[in-house]
């Protein structure tokens, strides 16, 4: 599919639809998550006020590469990360290792749950479109029943 570069605006096509940059600016996002892991290697507990002053990365920025799980936050940090679900504290990705598990199963259920209604759905399409038949068949029957009619 056909998208727009979140970062540059520019149009890019996106097979798998997976990704908000285009490959150029994915390209300059590599190579700033690969300087920032660098110092993040050497100077760990630095602050985000840091990273903005040595690689203008925003804040929005950080929060997306921990949620990726591209970096993690380092014990004693000042950026806090928070699981998404039940607010407990986690280094990296969106939830805890507790919720990981659950979702996961939810998730299971969740397709399970949902199997059953997308076939019925699936199956009131086929009766309205036979439905729609039915009555144009019966509109065309009334049009030239009278002849027949009696016949039959
Ligand atoms: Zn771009
Ligand atoms: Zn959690």
């Amino acid at each position: 599919m056909l998208k727009s570069c979140t970062q540059c605006g520019k149009i890019f096509e996106d097979l798998l639809d997976k990704y908000s940059l285009c490959p150029n600016c994915r390209q300059d996002e590599e190579t700033l998550l690969r300087k920032v892991k660098d110092y993040l290697w050497t100077n760990p507990g630095t602050t985000e006020a840091k990273l903005w002053e040595m690689f203008g990365v925003s804040h929005k920025q950080i929060m997306k590469w921990l949620r990726d799980q591209r970096i993690e936050v380092t014990p004693g940090s000042a950026i806090k990360l928070t699981c998404q679900r039940c607010g407990s504290m986690i280094t990296t990705g969106k939830y805890c290792k507790d919720c990981n598990t659950k979702i996961a199963n939810n998730l299971h259920e969740l397709q399970a749950a949902l199997m059953p209604r997308e076939e019925r759905n699936l199956f009131s399409m086929v009766i309205d479109k036979n439905i729609t038949e039915g009555s144009m068949h019966f509109l065309q029957n009334r049009k030239d029943s009278k002849p027949h009619k009696e016949s039959q």
